[in-house]
C-alpha cells in the first residue's frame, strides 16, 4: 500500500526496502510493519523522554513507549546511569546474582498475588510457563482465554488472539497442531454467563482462567463492573486458578498492577515489558504452595540460559524505583486523561463516531459510537479511517501504535505541552478524514 507522504523519509524507505529481503516483512515483530495502517513504517535512530527520532531526523512525540516498557520516558538518565556502572562487571552471568533478590523483593512487595516469583526473558515466556504451571498444580489440561485478549506467541495461546494477530486479522496461525490449541476454551471478554458455560460442559477438566485484566492487545478494553470479582468467584467454586497476565497493566495502571487498582487477587501473574525497563524481561509469580511447584523446588520444568540477567535486572529496578517516587501514578492519570479525553472530543466535534478511556497510563479510542465491552465490539471501528488518521499524525510529528487494536501508553516525560501539540495535531487531521 501506498499514500502520498509529506514527511521526508528517504534514508528510512532505503533501510526498510533492504530489511525486507533480510527478515521476514524487514521486521522482527509484526505489528512493527504498519501493514494494517499502509504506509512504511520509519525506522529509529534514537530515543529519548517522550520523543523518537527516525533515522530523516525526523522528531515525533512518542505514544508507544518501545510498546509499554518506557513508562518512565526512553533512556531515563538514572536507568542508563544505573546500566553503565553494572556492564562494567559483564553482561551475563548464568548464576545467582544479588540483584535477582532485589527486584524480585521489589515485585513481590508490590504485587498483591505474588508471593514468589521466577523471571524469564519475556512475556511470552511468561505466560506459557505459567500455563504449565496451572496445569502441573490441577492435574487439568484445559484453560480458558478471551477473544482479543494476547499472551505472547505460544502454541496454545494462539487462539482468537489479539495485537498482531488481530492487527494482521490473521486466522489462527498454522503451524499450530489442532491437538495443541484443543485444550483452549475461549469466551467473549466481560461474558461471565460464557465462562460458566464453559465450566459446566468441561466439569473438572479447566485448570484456570488467564485474561488481560484490562485489554490492550485489542485496543484498550477496560473489565466492566463485576467481572473481574465474578471471575474470582467462578474459578474458586471450580478449583481453578485465576491468572491474570499483567504483561501490559503490571506497574502502569497503579505500582500493583490491575490487582492492586480493582482489589481483585488471583493466585498468579505473568509480567514483562516495565519490569525490564527496556530490556527482555518477563516473570510469573504467585502463591509460595504453586510457585514451589517450578524447578529445582519442585516438579515442573522451567529454565532459561540469560534468565535473571543482571543488566536486564538493573534497568528492572531503577525503573521500579523511579515509579515509587511520590505523586508518580497522579501525574500519569492527569497527562493521560487530558489526552484520552481531548481526543474524543476532538473527533467528535470533526463530526466522527468516536469512544475510547484511559487508566492511569494506559489509553484507547475507536471509531466507532461504542460502547466497547469485548473483540467483536472493537471490531466495528472504522480501520480505514484510523489508517488515515494514524498517517496523518505521523506527518505532523506524532507516532502512534500502527494498530487500532494496541492500546496507547504516556509515560513520566510526557508534558501537558506535547499533550497540547497532539491535540492540535490531531484537530487538524480529524477535520481532514
Ligand atoms: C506484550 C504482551 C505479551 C507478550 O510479551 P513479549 O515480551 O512480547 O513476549 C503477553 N501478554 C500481554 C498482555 C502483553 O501485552
Amino acid at each position: 500500500m501506498t499514500t502520498t507522504t509529506t514527511l521526508k523519509t528517504t534514508k528510512s524507505e532505503e533501510i526498510f526496502a533492504a530489511a525486507q529481503n533480510l527478515m521476514p516483512g524487514g521486521v522482527n515483530s509484526p505489528v512493527r510493519a504498519f501493514k494494517s495502517v499502509g504506509g512504511q513504517p520509519i525506522v529509529f535512530d534514537r530515543v529519548k523522554g517522550a520523543y523518537i527520532w527516525d533515522v530523516d531526523n525526523n522528531q515525533y512525540i512518542d505514544y508507544v513507549g518501545t510498546w509499554g516498557p518506557a513508562i518512565c520516558g526512553h533512556a531515563h538518565p538514572e536507568v542508563l546511569s544505573a546500566l553503565k556502572d553494572v556492564l562494567e562487571k559483564g553482561t551475563s552471568f548464568g548464576a545467582p546474582c544479588y540483584l535477582e533478590n532485589v527486584l524480585a523483593e521489589m515485585v513481590i512487595n508490590a504485587v498483591p498475588s505474588i508471593e514468589m516469583v521466577r523471571f524469564v526473558n519475556s512475556g511470552t515466556e511468561a505466560c506459557m510457563a505459567v500455563l504449565r504451571l496451572i496445569r502441573a498444580f490441577t492435574g487439568r489440561d484445559k484453560v480458558i482465554k478471551f477473544e482479543g485478549c494476547y499472551h505472547g506467541h505460544a502454541d496454545m495461546f494462539l487462539v482468537k488472539a489479539g495485537s498482531g494477530v488481530a492487527t494482521l486479522g490473521l486466522p489462527d496461525s498454522p503451524g499450530v497442531p489442532k491437538s495443541t490449541t484443543a485444550n483452549t476454551l475461549t469466551a467473549p471478554f466481560n461474558d461471565l454467563e460464557a465462562v460458566k458455560a464453559l465450566f459446566a460442559e468441561h466439569p473438572d477438566q479447566i485448570s484456570g482462567v488467564i485474561l488481560e485484566p484490562v485489554v490492550g492487545n485489542a485496543g484498550f478494553i477496560p473489565p466492566d463492573a463485576g467481572f473481574l470479582e465474578g471471575l474470582r468467584v467462578i474459578t474458586q467454586e471450580h478449583g481453578a486458578l485465576l491468572v491474570f497476565d499483567e504483561v501490559m497493566t503490571g506497574f502502569r495502571i497503579a505500582y500493583g498492577g490491575a490487582q492492586e487498582k480493582f482489589g481483585i487477587t488471583p493466585d498468579l501473574t505473568t509480567l514483562g515489558k516495565i519490569i525490564g525497563g527496556g530490556l527482555p524481561v518477563g516473570a510469573y509469580g504467585g502463591r509460595k504452595e504453586i510457585m514451589e511447584m517450578v524447578a529445582p523446588a519442585g516438579p515442573m520444568y522451567q529454565a532459561g540460559t540469560l534468565s535473571g540477567n543482571p543488566l536486564a535486572m538493573t534497568a528492572g529496578i531503577k525503573t521500579l524505583e523511579l515509579l515509587q517516587r511520590p505523586g508518580t501514578y497522579e501525574q500519569l492519570d492527569r497527562v493521560t486523561q487530558k489526552l484520552a479525553q481531548g481526543m474524543i472530543q476532538v473527533a467528535k466535534e470533526a463530526g466522527h463516531a468516536a469512544c475510547g478511556g484511559f487508566i492511569s497510563a494506559m489509553f484507547g479510542f475507536f471509531f466507532t459510537e461504542g460502547p466497547v465491552h469485548n473483540y467483536e465490539d472493537a471490531k466495528k471501528s472504522d480501520l480505514a479511517k484510523f489508517a488515515r488518521f494514524h498517517r496523518g499524525m505521523l506527518e505532523r510529528g506524532v507516532y502512534l501504535a500502527p494498530s487500532q487494536f494496541e492500546a496507547g501508553f504516556t509515560s513520566l516525560a510526557h508534558t501537558d505541552e506535547d499533550i497540547d501539540r497532539t491535540l492540535a495535531a490531531a484537530r487538524e487531521v480529524m477535520s481532514s478524514l
